[in-house]
């Protein structure tokens, strides 16, 4: 067999910590090595496989699509990308619709939409309020919309017109707030940062507060939107709506896209003003329209908000016998288990061997993300897995 990690070692950038395993086919919320070994997959591919691996509708719906029509230039109309922008409108709060490739390029949209926001409206208002412990993107804005200084330091100087503040106080945003503030972008559960739920309140609070001074909230739903959280998206939970919502991961069940939305009053881009050559691409579309459509149709958001109290609930149960269990927190199927000590690099490593992905999100703590289809299942398996390895710890 070809020893892929030493090729990969030589041709390519290292900027992931890989895993020792090469992924060469996946069904459902199973995966295979080369050697035909079988693995659960709570990674989901970064909350990016809400239906699994290889669904039949996604792959049917590419490949009829890939028979059709892959791509054009945006400057024609095509039908993938209006049917999957009506079907985003009309399952949200929200009335327009711009796709791109990425969750970074979605939120870059975002923020230049504010700030066009800010130039018509807010006598020229430009800045931005994000939060501490974010994640917004690699790109060199998002960068700088990050609040977390290890994806920063590296990179000056960084573009300005971003302030980052406390993350679930409602006081930091206001004395951060200032003439030249044209919005405040949050995530409605950090999910990179660590699966930080705010406090039931602080979204309506932000939102009030974004009323009151006239400025735009921003939802960055990348992560916690298409039924991750238990709803199709996470604003449902709090009781807000946002003025711009952006999209990604979960959209396309693995192919690339982006997606920013917006209230009528905050759609202000004129031709020209933004664009993209690849985005909203009839493939990217078929393959969103589809995963969005199974997911509207079969309720997979209302299971989600069952299987993943299953998984809460399990996991939970695996604190009195293993102590250095600290916390279990999360929403859906965005779940976080924090430990006394820095175990996460071993315990992802051991449960690898046990036949389970699971993502490390801090050093002292894992991720999981699996796909939306998941069953009861699926999920004892998983804690069967995790049982054992942490009983070796
Ligand atoms: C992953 C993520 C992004 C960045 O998405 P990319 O597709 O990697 O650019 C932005 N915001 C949130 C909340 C994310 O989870």
């Amino acid at each position: 067999m070809t020893d892929w990690p030493e090729l990969e070692h030589e041709y390519f950038m290292n900027v992931v910590e890989r895993l020792p395993l090469t992924i060469v086919r996946g069904k459902g919320a199973r995966v295979w090595d080369e050697a035909g070994k079988e693995y659960l997959d709570f990674v989901g591919g970064w909350a990016v496989n809400s239906l699994g691996h290889c669904h039949p509708v996604v792959t049917k719906a590419i490949t009829e699509q890939a028979q059709l029509l892959i791509h054009t230039s945006n400057q024609f109309y095509t039908v993938p990308q209006i049917r999957l922008a009506r079907l985003l409108v009309e399952n949200s709060c929200l009335d327009k619709v711009f796709f791109g490739n990425s969750g970074a390029e979605a939120n870059e949209a975002a923020i230049k939409l504010a700030r066009r926001y800010g130039q018509l409206n807010l006598d020229g208002a430009y800045e931005i309020i994000t939060t501490l412990g974010s994640f917004h993107g690699r790109t060199l804005a998002m960068v700088a919309a990050t609040g977390q200084e290890k994806f920063q330091k590296s990179f000056p100087p960084l573009p300005t017109g971003f302030v980052n503040v406390k993350y679930n106080s409602i006081g930091a945003i206001k004395s951060a707030t200032t003439k030249r503030t044209c919005a405040v972008m949050i995530e409605p559960v950090q999910g990179e940062g660590g699966v930080n739920l705010p406090d039931d309140s602080y979204l309506a609070e932000v939102r009030a507060w974004c009323d009151q001074k006239g400025i735009l909230l921003i939802l960055d739903e990348i992560q916690t939107g298409i039924g991750r959280m238990g709803t199709l998206f996470a604003y449902e939970q709090y009781g807000v709506e946002p003025d711009i919502m952006t999209l990604a991961k979960g959209l396309g069940s693995g192919v690339a896209i982006g997606a920013i939305l917006a209230k009528k009053k905050a759609a202000v881009f004129a031709p020209g003003e933004h664009g993209s050559t690849f985005g909203g691409n009839p493939l990217a579309c078929a393959a969103g329209y589809a995963t969005l459509k199974f997911i509207i149709d079969n309720d997979i958001s209302g299971k989600v908000k069952t299987v993943g109290q299953y998984l809460s609930q399990g996991l939970e149960k695996l604190k009195p016998k293993f102590p250095f269990i600290t916390e279990v927190r999360g929403r859906g199927l965005l779940v976080a288990m924090e430990f006394k000590s820095d175990i996460a690099p071993s315990l992802v490593t051991a449960c690898l061997e046990g036949g389970l992905l699971v993502n490390q999100l801090k050093p002292n703590a894992i991720r999981f993300m699996p796909p939306l289809i998941i069953g009861n299942g699926e999920v004892d398996e998983a804690l069967g897995i995790l049982d054992s390895v942490l009983s070796a710890k």
